[in-house]
């Protein structure tokens, strides 16, 4: 990706020499309250349309059992916000000239988010709201409660902010075999995805929605959330490719990143058999689907994945 130059984004909150401090606030996973998107309610047809659509998939689901709320990380797990991928995510060489770059390349690809969803916004008489990213070493508190790295990057519908140890990137390289700058370019893109979900109001919806559910159904719900924030980074890399900036093989990394932390890749990596109840994130299989659909066409309108077959 032909990143360096551009515009980078005032949008970082570095608390890296701040491990797990911040003060944003406590709080249960699955306790917060999720702000509706007001001012993003109301006239744009295409998410009018994915509203409706989840509203009526909502009713057709039979509420059983309480289940935590919260938002999904990128990696599969736990039920919560926080994702426990068991991973590693030491503290190495935070604030290092190697960090310092990586952390222009996060500025850099969260402006080129920033860019393309307030244009995708206005162009549906909406009006976008930047999300923050909070780079953190090690552990963080956000207003989801207390993670650690090793949850992988997730995102906050509470505080509107996208979490990230950028030792991460590391982890994506080495331990899931998914290389490349526009791989962590995806990571990046999947959880402003899932912050265009929150301001579209389909993220509360979501956590009001599994509320009521059994686990399975709640994991089913999770993984058409999860492969719509893939094809919302889909649509961010469409537009991104008429820019220009996208160089040979930054697709085939990003949907090789898809690949490699699919449920049923990671499973079988992790524990050697796969158990589809559980799934989460969607398979590897699906995320590269809805992660190319996105990139196709670079339209909200093919990231239906709430409803009919996914
Ligand atoms: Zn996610």
């Amino acid at each position: 990706m032909l990143w360096k130059g551009r515009r980078q984004s005032d949008n970082i909150e570095d608390d890296r020499s701040d491990s797990g401090g911040g003060g944003i606030g406590g709080g249960s996973p699955g306790q917060f309250r999720i702000p509706i998107g007001g001012r993003a309610g109301g006239g744009g047809s295409i998410f009018l349309v994915i509203l409706v659509v989840l509203a009526g998939w909502y009713f057709g689901f039979d509420p059983s059992t309480i289940l935590g709320g919260g938002d999904g990380g990128l990696l599969p797990g736990g039920g919560g916000q926080i994702t426990d991928n068991s991973g590693g995510g030491q503290d190495s060489g935070a604030g290092t000239p190697a960090n310092d770059e990586m952390k222009q390349f996060v500025a850099t690809v969260l402006a080129e988010t920033e860019d393309t969803w307030t244009g995708i916004f206005k162009s549906q008489g909406l009006t976008y709201e930047d999300p923050k990213l909070v780079l953190f070493s090690g552990q963080v508190r956000s207003a989801c409660g207390f993670a650690s790295a090793a949850a992988g990057p997730f995102y906050c519908p509470g505080d509107h902010k996208v979490y990230l140890d950028m030792t991460f990137f590391q982890q994506l390289d080495q331990q899931f075999g998914a290389s490349g700058e526009f791989a962590r370019a995806y990571v990046i893109a999947h959880e402003v995805g899932h912050h265009v979900q929150n301001l579209t109001g389909i993220m509360s919806k979501f956590n009001q929605m599994r509320q009521g559910m059994s686990e399975a159904d709640a994991n089913q719900m999770s993984v058409r959330i999860e492969l719509q924030a893939d094809c919302f980074a889909g649509v961010w890399a469409h537009y991104t490719a008429q820019k220009g900036i996208l160089e040979q093989g930054d697709i085939e990394s990003a949907l090789n990143a898809a690949k490699q932390i699919g449920d049923d890749t990671l499973q079988k990596k992790t524990q050697g058999y796969v158990v589809p109840e559980s799934f989460n994130h969607g398979t590897s299989q699906q995320r590269q689907t809805w992660l190319a659909r996105g990139y196709k066409s670079g339209k909200l309108s093919d990231c239906n994945t709430l409803s009919g077959p996914i």
